[in-house]
């Protein structure tokens, strides 16, 4: 008996893997600090856990309509078109489980065996293998830390050649925190709007940004709107993970073609997730400012931290909840008798010697570097970051 050849074109995902590997030390009584997972370590609001239970209670538990109860397509094409000045319709609204369904949906609904999709790297790890599950090519574009990690005009016109199906930006970014201004999207949007190729917008850290700066989307770019599928969530937003919703909103064509593919597929996500992730979307917004600021506390004493190890520059980033750090100079560092040459080996050697649990920028596309996510405790964080100096030092041979 054999399987079939899709599953051997993907990687398994090696972050939920590393973090697995933590959280059994954790188990086994290792006081490990895992800073791993981009996940909110807040509550789900109490108002929407409310509204779970109400959806329970009046018997909300039935199939719901493919594309997601009506009541949640409309609050999303409500807020969609009051900040972004659009016109969506509650049917260019798909829920899915959760933005990596819709990411994945909106992938095979577009692309196929013989088209490329342009993704900057680094980039989060789903989006290649995606392309292949979808038997398209996935064109990976290193941008350099040195630039900030962003997509100019002049890289993205290069990269498109007339094989490209699909561009995907993904801002605020998992892993850089990077996120683009109006200004360096407009940019894009020049070249974008001369070309006959989808573009994917993972804005899933939206609400995810700092110092006061507002969220752009690439939503209020008319000239792109009938290539534009965007994508968020409430996953990271409403500290909503477990319950598997988010959504899409897109070109009518593509919107239909989704909901046929989740119709024989998932069906829809969890009826009572889409009653409370209407509560969110329409619920106080205390609880996510909170959580906002208090991301920010601990982004600005990571970031401090960070910048105290030496050689290990990072860029300070404007959202999301990861610091991504150069560690390159730190790969010929020797350990066990052999130099540790990939970040996956540091890693490693952080786990074992450290009990810091990070994720190597190899499976991001960008070897020699270290994510760090900050969505855990403060003090946690703080101790992480104090692991990880230890490390470092002690790979070199300093004493701490
Ligand atoms: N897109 C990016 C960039 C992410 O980092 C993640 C989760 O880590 C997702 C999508 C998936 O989000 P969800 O939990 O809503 O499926």
């Amino acid at each position: 008996m054999h399987l079939a050849e899709r599953v051997g074109r993907i990687q398994p995902s090696l972050t939920l893997e590393l973090a697995a590997k933590a959280s059994a030390m954790l188990k086994a009584g290792e006081p490990v600090i895992n800073l791993t997972v981009g996940e909110p370590d807040f509550p789900t609001p109490r108002h929407v856990r409310q509204a779970a239970f109400e959806a329970m209670e009046k018997g909300y538990t039935k199939y719901t309509a493919s594309a997601g109860i009506l009541e949640l397509r409309k609050a999303v094409a409500t807020m969609l078109n009051t900040k972004w000045g659009t016109s969506y319709e509650p049917s260019q609204i798909v829920i899915g489980s959760g933005a990596k369904e819709t990411l994945a949906n909106a992938i095979l609904a577009t692309c196929q065996a013989g088209d490329e999709v342009i993704i900057p790297a680094p980039y989060w790890l789903s989006y290649p293998e995606m392309v292949r599950l979808a038997h398209a090519t996935p064109v990976i574009i290193p941008l350099r830390a040195e630039d900030g990690f962003k997509l100019t005009p002049r890289i993205l016109e290069q990269a498109i050649t007339p094989r490209t199906r699909m561009v995907i930006i993904n801002s605020p970014s998992n892993p850089t925190g990077v996120a683009y201004d109006g200004e360096e999207l407009q940019a894009l949007v020049s070249v974008l709007a001369e070309r006959h190729v989808w573009v994917l917008s993972d804005e899933i850290y939206s609400r995810l940004v700092y110092d006061g700066r507002p969220h752009y989307s690439l939503a209020s770019y008319e000239a792109i709107r009938d290539r534009l599928i965007l994508i968020d969530g409430w996953s990271k937003a409403y500290a909503m993970t477990g319950w598997r919703v988010g959504f899409m909103a897109a070109p009518p064509q593509v919107a239909s073609a989704v909901v046929r593919l989740q119709s024989h597929t998932t069906s829809h996500p969890c009826s009572i997730s889409q009653w409370a992730a209407l509560a969110a979307l329409t619920g106080p917004e205390d609880d996510v400012v909170a959580m906002v600021k208090e991301f920010e506390r601990r982004r600005n004493m990571a970031y401090e931290r960070l910048l105290a190890i030496p050689d290990l520059p990072c860029r300070k980033p404007e959202g999301a909840f990861y610091l991504f750090a150069d560690a390159r100079a730190y790969l010929h560092c020797g350990w066990q008798g052999t130099p540790i040459a990939t970040s996956l080996r540091l890693c490693e050697y952080l786990l074992e010697s450290q009990r810091l649990a990070l994720v190597p920028g190899s499976v991001f596309g960008a070897e020699g570097f270290l994510r760090l996510s900050y969505a855990a405790r403060y003090d946690r964080v703080a101790e992480g970051l104090d692991r990880l100096k230890a490390g470092l030092r002690a790979l070199r041979g300093e004493s701490s």
